[in-house]
């Protein structure tokens, strides 16, 4: 645990948070700023910045708690969609470097648009970027 970190502090119960769900891994809280009613974190209780540094394992587990969480939230608030978010660094919008994902449930008219800009992008420059990827 870093002392310095917001999301420590939470997930390990020193600053308190609504809390959805909590096992010796993971603590679920309302995010504080939501974008829609029910906009929650998934936070592990270990120090990992980011995607980079979490472990392979508990990616996987992060996004079956995501299943479940989803699952019993749209029962619960009656919400018509989901949007999974995970920023990493500043440049993608990182504003708190403890790994989280972002679960926003989404309703009719909720006046959130949560996308990207589609670009226009020519086949032989769609195939440069395969290949830089998979070579
Ligand atoms: P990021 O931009 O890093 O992906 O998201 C950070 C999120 O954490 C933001 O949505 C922000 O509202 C939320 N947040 C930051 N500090 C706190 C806090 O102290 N408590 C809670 N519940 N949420 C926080
Ligand atoms: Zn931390």
């Amino acid at each position: 645990m870093k002392d310095d970190c917001i999301f420590c502090r939470i997930a390990n119960g020193e600053i308190p948070a609504k809390t959805l769900y909590e096992d010796d891994k993971f603590r679920v809280i309302l995010d504080q700023g939501p974008a829609t009613k029910g906009h929650a974190l998934i936070i592990p209780k270990e120090h990992y910045a980011d995607l980079y540094e979490l472990p392979e394992e508990l990616a996987g587990e992060v996004m079956k708690l995501a299943k479940r969480m989803v699952i019993r939230m749209t029962e619960k608030l009656g919400c018509k969609g989901f949007n999974l978010v995970q920023n990493n660094g500043d440049l993608a919008g990182q504003t708190v470097f403890h790994f989280h994902m972002h679960m926003i449930p989404r309703y009719q008219a909720d006046g959130q648009k949560i996308g990207w800009k589609p670009q226009e992008a020519a086949p032989e420059e769609l195939e440069q970027t395969r290949a830089q990827i998979v070579d």
